[in-house]
């Protein structure tokens, strides 16, 4: 696997980047201030845990979007692709474009809306669209014919979420109109579930039973999809050919969902950028919300809100600092927050500090940083941002580094 970002842009060889591949991780992370651990041995063992899980006959749609959940499409679609995923979600056309640059040869398919004038780009990378109107269709067809091509839809039903798609005599009508386009091939009818997540997901057999309608409307649309990560673990009936996964891969599960026995990928680590005292009746960070109840160390982290680390997180949050957990105290600000480090003997500028994941014994879980934070897991993941560099990790040692260190 090459190293796309690094021999992309020069001046990162300059900045350390490409140095840093081929080093056992400890050494690597030796001088970065800040980074994203994408294990990417976790990664190929949850496909496999999802492909048993699902039983064979169902694809694994690999849901990417938002940069592979934050994650970095750079590392983790190829990863993905050589652990055997068949196809790729996205929402937008230029995600799907991005994957094509990287070098995806399987197929994409974009779950999101596209304007008719994206039609010839997406016929030329060969990405399917998901189909909502028939000027899409005709402007596919056009750019399909042209270039002696097919253009492949998929058509989205709405069975009661009532945001995206069309509805069950829209999807048949569509689909039955599409069919008639030269260059036109509808592959695929999908639908998503509202309640997939909750506890309480009986929801999904009222959808369910009005996908089933559709599908029986259109017995020669013969790729159907419905399943999110949730559905996918917890109802072997919304498998159908293929399970949008995107949440699972990472090793996170959906609260009402049985654990398939897969592992976190994702971890935010940084090393203390600062210790230093604060006498009893003082105050930390904007607005001093948080007071010294005792003759205090605190330690600085170099990562804010900017890099995705929730504002919110402020006096409620929990780090890791030498096996240790340590309240986050005062607000996060922008660029950094400040931790509670009086009972970690000997914290000292350096000490790597993790945010979420493993150290020693203690692990910060995605699920747990949502809940501190006020949110889902899919959101703290999804919020991470390009400044952080990302370090795809095998056995080990670091494989590929984007993103300036
Ligand atoms: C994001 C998304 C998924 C993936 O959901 P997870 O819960 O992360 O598995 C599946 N389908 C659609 C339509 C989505 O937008």
């Amino acid at each position: 696997m090459t190293d796309l970002t690094a021999s992309a842009d020069p001046a990162l060889a300059l900045l350390g980047a490409e140095s840093l591949c081929g080093l056992p991780l400890s050494t690597a992370t030796r001088t970065l201030n800040s980074w994203l651990e994408v294990d990417l041995d976790a990664l190929r063992a949850n496909v496999h845990a999802l492909r048993a899980a699902v039983g064979p006959g169902v694809e694994l749609i690999a849901v990417v979007k938002a940069n592979a959940y934050g994650a970095g499409v750079e590392g983790v679609v190829p990863a993905l692709e050589a652990a055997g995923v068949e196809r790729f979600a996205v929402v937008l056309v230029a995600e799907a474009l991005a994957l094509r640059e990287i070098g995806v040869r399987r197929p994409i398919l974009v779950l999101g809306h596209a304007h008719p004038g994206e039609a010839s780009r997406a016929v030329v990378h060969n990405i399917t669209l998901t189909l909502d109107s028939l000027e899409l269709a005709r402007a596919l067809s056009a750019a399909a014919t042209v270039r002696l091509a097919a253009a492949r839809v998929h058509v989205h039903v709405d069975s009661g979420l009532h945001r995206d798609g069309v509805t069950l005599n829209e999807a048949v009508s569509i689909a039955e109109a599409a069919r008639q386009l030269p260059g036109l091939v509808v592959e695929g009818l999908s639908t998503h579930m509202a309640n997939a997540d909750e506890a309480d997901d009986s929801y999904s057999d009222e959808q369910h039973a009005l996908f089933a309608e559709a599908a029986r409307r259109l017995p020669w649309v013969v790729y159907r999809h419905a399943a999110n990560s949730a559905s996918a673990l917890r109802r072997p009936e919304l498998r159908y050919a293929g399970v949008r996964v995107g949440l699972a891969l990472h090793g996170v599960v959906p609260n009402n969902a049985p654990d398939p026995g897969v592992r976190p990928v994702l971890s935010l680590r940084a090393r203390l950028a600062r210790v230093s005292d604060v006498p009893t009746g003082e105050g930390v960070s904007y607005g001093l919300t948080w007071r010294a109840a005792r003759p205090s160390r605190v330690g600085l982290v170099p990562v804010g809100y900017a890099d995705g680390w929730r504002r919110s997180l402020g006096n409620c949050g929990e780090v890791l600092v030498g096996g240790r957990r340590c309240p986050i105290v005062g607000r996060v600000c922008m660029d950094q927050f400040v931790c509670d480090v009086t009972d970690v003997p000997g914290a000292a500028v350096g000490d790597e500090v993790v945010l979420l994941g493993g150290q020693g014994s203690e692990q910060i879980t995605a699920d747990e940083v949502a809940r501190s934070a006020g949110t889902i897991p899919w959101d703290v993941l999804a919020s991470l941002q390009g400044r952080l560099p990302r370090l795809f990790v095998r056995g080990g040692v670091v494989e590929q580094v984007s993103g300036r260190t």
